[in-house]
């Protein structure tokens, strides 16, 4: 039976737009809807804008270390909320006008619409009834609330980008990437800031190191950190909100923010007509080959709720447009994905963390701690940069490089090829550093801090 299209693409983000995109250039016939926005979260309400705003609150701070280097202090006025809003806007109706014009470029037929199934081969589109012989869904995932009474008084991470003005007090839940970022923005930007999280430190998951680096980064920007707590309610008292733990009363604020994590979009896409049995909340699941269990529907992007980063759902997508259309049968990695974390200063890493490796066997750590040039003349507070490898002790491979410190996610990116092709301490040692960067730290890392992992544990 002759379907519309060769392959329909249910979700105009990172990952639907490349895997269309690239589908469409193999000589595929492809189709995407979009119900909400083209370039999905990363250009809308996350990546973009929120990096907009993170260089905005930097602003700030870097205006105040030019005072040291001899240039008058400017910040006699409050900062242009408006404005930076203006500006973050043009660039991201930009950039989303950008996706649409890739896949028209690319002779993809585009549809403004929400997409539904009807049948495993069909789709309901905006009304429509549409047929593909294999379809990808790539509808993203959608910020959460916690369960507690008044939480629909709370914001989520998508509310900051249409904000009309600064709240003066903030309270952020979550000690995850976007807490922390959101934290540097608003404090960055003038506001009173509360970071709530459930765990001691922020960003489970990453290296304990960065982890105690991060809250100490935090707390020297002024921001109140309340670790060790989980909030049971939120309340509105006057003008003001107020959270609650345990029945106590704990902060009061103008706008509380929830970033506390996000679930996949599969509610009501109609999967049951597809034939897929989807728990509502979870990522659909997916084999090595981002297949579900119907074999000519995927699923890629953070549907799966795998690693949920921009660039690896872009890579997921071109590697499936490749294997369905081209001639080129591949997967994207899931190993070494380096990423960072926005905060001030940023969190960069790539690899295992300490804890991880030593899991797996000895291995050599090398951490440096130092307060990088620029902050040795203007001695503002929090900006001590930490740098860490992670060694395996047997082949002297890097298996985990870390850094927090002004310019990491730029830095990171390279090191990351490195890890990538196995790079070991030795090819580190030999590299030649550029003087004077806070980079070349990582290639004259010469005394082991300590040895971690199963040697260790025996002596
Ligand atoms: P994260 O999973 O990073 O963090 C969620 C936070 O919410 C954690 O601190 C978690 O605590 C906390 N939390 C979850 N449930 C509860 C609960 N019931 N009570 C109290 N606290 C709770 O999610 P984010 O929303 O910050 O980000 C989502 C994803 O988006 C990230 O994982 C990342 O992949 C991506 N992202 C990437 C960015 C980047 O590349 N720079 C930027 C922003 C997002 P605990 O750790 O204790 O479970």
């Amino acid at each position: 039976m002759p379907y519309d299209f060769d392959l329909f693409v249910i979700g105009g983000g990172s990952a639907g737009v490349r895997c269309g995109r690239i589908a469409a250039g193999h000589g595929a016939r492809v189709a995407v809807a979009e119900e909400r926005f083209w370039g999905g979260t990363c250009v809308n309400v996350g990546c973009v804008p929120k990096k907009i705003m993170v260089n905005a609150a930097e602003y700030g701070a870097w205006m105040e270390d030019a005072a040291a280097f001899g240039w008058p202090h400017h910040r006699h006025q409050a900062h242009d909320w408006a404005k930076l809003a203006a500006a973050r806007d043009t660039e991201v109706t930009r950039l989303s006008g950008i996706y649409g014009k890739l896949l028209a470029g690319a002779g993809v037929t585009s549809f403004d619409a929400r997409a539904t199934f009807v049948d495993p081969h069909t789709l309901d589109v905006g009304g429509k009834r549409v047929t593909a012989e294999r379809i990808v869904i790539a509808v993203g995932g959608t910020p959460t609330r916690l369960p507690i009474p008044g939480a629909e008084l709370g914001l989520i991470s998508d509310d900051l980008f249409t904000l009309k003005a600064l709240p003066k007090r903030a309270i952020v839940i979550g000690g995850g990437y976007i807490a922390v970022e959101f934290a540097c923005i608003l404090r960055g930007l003038g506001a009173e800031v509360d970071l709530i999280y459930r765990a001691p430190l922020p960003l489970r998951g990453f290296d304990e190191d960065v982890r105690a680096a991060a809250a100490e980064a935090l707390a020297a920007q002024g921001i109140r950190l309340n670790p060790d707590v989980a909030p049971t309610r939120i309340a509105k008292v006057g003008d003001h909100l107020m959270v609650s733990k345990s029945d106590n009363f704990m902060r009061e604020a103008d706008a509380v923010f929830f970033c506390t994590g996000r679930e996949p979009n599969t509610a009501g896409l109609g999967l049951d007509k597809a034939g897929l049995d989807v728990r509502p909340g979870t990522g659909i699941p997916v084999d090595d080959e981002h297949r579900t269990a119907v074999p000519h529907i995927y699923a890629i992007g953070d549907v799966i709720d795998r690693v949920n980063l921009t660039p690896m759902a872009t890579a997921v997508g071109h590697a499936l447009a490749d294997t369905l259309f081209g001639k080129n049968p591949r997967k994207a990695s899931y190993e070494n994905v380096p990423t960072a974390v926005f905060m001030s200063p940023p969190i960069a890493t790539v690899g295992l963390t300490e804890a991880e490796a030593a899991a797996r066997g000895p291995v050599d750590i090398y951490v440096t701690r130092f307060t990088p040039m620029r902050h040795t003349i203007s001695k503002r507070e929090g900006r001590r940069t930490l740098m860490k490898l992670v060694v395996c002790q047997n082949t002297q491979k890097i298996l985990g490089a870390h850094m927090l410190g002004e310019d990491s996610a730029e830095i990171m990116q390279g090191i990351g090829i490195a890890v990538g092709m196995g790079a070991t301490k030795q090819d580190f040692d030999r590299t030649i550093g550029i003087h004077p960067t806070a980079a070349e730290e990582f290639v004259t890392l010469r005394t082991r801090t300590r040895v971690a992992g199963v040697q260790a544990a025996a002596q």
